[in-house]
């Protein structure tokens, strides 16, 4: 390892955003080095990004391989910021000349219902832990929360997310519905066909297999689902040509996938049964100038099995980094500059917790940009701190077995593929 005076990076996660910054930081000649929690630099796209988007995956975690696997990027997986490092040993010890933090936003943003978190894992689940464990049910290497499948879910929700949560619940009560009738069927398959062409194809429809079906509960409209993008900028005959494009497009959702959709309707308060989640009472609303209206008096209890919130996802809140209320402090939206540390930058989803791989991507850089520039005028960390850092990055490596080949390494920690065992 060279230790010459030179600039050295700190990023904090090291998949979409945290990559793409190490990479673009590593060519100007900077040094980075990458912590990650998990043993993998994947994030969202083995935890979140639902797994039968199978190309998708397999090409963005290959991508993420090759941008950290660099002469000037070193690796650290197993260590996570606020456990294995603290955020003040970080910035007053370890010398690094940037903090990046792109650790993602792996929180879920809380129903907004008194008490009803006390009903986690008796009637309700929410997303995050949701798709972490769909995507790995297969593997019995899986060590993390399980959740349960059943049938008359309610989902809360609206956002993209929530439409994957409902494909997958549909996709699974049918699977399993399927199984209890002696007919195999991969998830994949289904996923493809859809539930509904997978039941005609058996000549069965759902009642028959006595399936009620989950329901995707929006406290919008339908038209204003972000399934397809409207530009800032578009005139009253664009918006109104991208809103039909949005219903047909829900339409044939819920008729290849068999889920119910209720728009209109906000979370207001929570139905107990036996100790358990059994429902929620909403609130009907309208839509005027794009506000959000309840209207008085119109409530409607909606029971079910049980609830799966996916109302979107918010940092987690690292000890000593600077917060306001429940997320992170930020100076400058635009850079995600920490309030109070002028070389502290959030990147990708840790600063809003919503975005997509192409927003992560393009963020992870414009920071590394602008953090590459203004480097040039600062003074570099000495010789003597580069060994230092070097050798604390030596030892973490050590201590969680990472002997400095990635790519075997991802190759060793890959978990067992759905369409491997098929
Ligand atoms: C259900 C679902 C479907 C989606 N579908 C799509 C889609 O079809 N197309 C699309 O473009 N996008 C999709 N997305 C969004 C996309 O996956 C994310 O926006 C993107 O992958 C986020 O990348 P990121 O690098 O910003 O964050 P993350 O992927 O969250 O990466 C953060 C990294 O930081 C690590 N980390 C977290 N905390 C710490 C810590 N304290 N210390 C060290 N490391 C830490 C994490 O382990 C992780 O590796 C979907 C997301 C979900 C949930």
């Amino acid at each position: 390892m060279s230790s010459n005076a030179q600039h050295v990076v700190a990023i904090f996660g090291g998949a979409v955003a945290g990559a793409e910054a190490a990479e673009h930081l590593s060519r100007q000649g900077i040094k980075t080095v990458v912590f990650e929690q998990n043993l993998l630099p994947f994030g969202k796209i083995e935890d979140g990004l639902p797994m039968w988007h199978v190309k998708l995956r397999d090409k963005e975690e290959q991508k993420i391989i090759e941008k950290l696997n660099h002469p000037e990027v070193f690796f650290v997986p197993a260590t996570k910021l606020g456990r294995d490092v603290t955020f003040e040993d970080l910035v007053q010890n370890w010398g690094f000349s940037t903090i990046l933090l792109a650790t993602g936003a792996w929180r879920d943003r809380p129903l907004p219902i008194p008490g009803v978190d006390d009903f986690i894992g008796r009637g309700l689940y929410y997303q995050n832990q949701f798709f972490q464990w769909f995507n790995h049910a297969h593997d019995e290497n899986f060590t993390g929360q399980k959740c349960e499948i059943v049938d008359d879910t309610l989902i809360v929700g609206g956002g993209l997310a929530s439409i994957d949560v409902a494909k997958a619940l549909m996709m699974s009560t049918v699977q399993q519905a399927l199984a209890k009738k002696g007919i195999e069927m991969d998830l994949l398959t289904i996923e493809k066909k859809g539930p509904a062409q997978i039941l005609a194809d058996h000549n069965l429809r759902k009642d028959d297999l006595g399936l009620k079906g989950c329901t995707l509960v929006y406290r919008r409209q339908a038209i204003n689902m972000p399934i397809t993008p409207i530009p800032e900028d578009a005139d009253e005959k664009r918006i109104q040509k991208a809103c039909e494009v949005r219903r047909r497009m829900i339409d044939n959702l819920l008729e290849k996938f068999l889920f119910k959709f209720v728009e209109c309707h906000m979370p207001v308060d929570k139905v107990i049964e036996n100790g358990r989640l059994a429902g929620l009472v909403f609130q009907k609303t309208k839509i005027e100038n794009n506000r959000v209206i309840p209207l008085e008096g119109a409530f409607n209890e909606i029971r079910a099995a049980q609830v799966l919130s996916s109302i979107g996802s918010i940092p987690e809140l690292i000890d000593g980094i600077p917060a306001k209320g429940s997320m992170y402090a930020v100076a400058d939206w635009q850079t995600g500059q920490v309030e109070g540390y002028e070389n502290v930058y959030l990147i990708g989803n840790a600063v809003t917790g919503q975005g997509n791989i192409k927003k992560s991507r393009q963020h992870g850089i414009e920071v590394a940009k602008l953090v590459a520039g203004q480097l040039e005028s600062r003074e570099k960390c000495s010789p003597q701190q580069v060994s230092e850092i070097l050798a604390r990055v030596g030892a973490r490596q050590k201590k969680a077995g990472f002997d400095g080949d990635l790519p075997a390494w991802a190759k060793k920690h890959t978990p067992n593929r759905l369409e491997n065992s098929l």
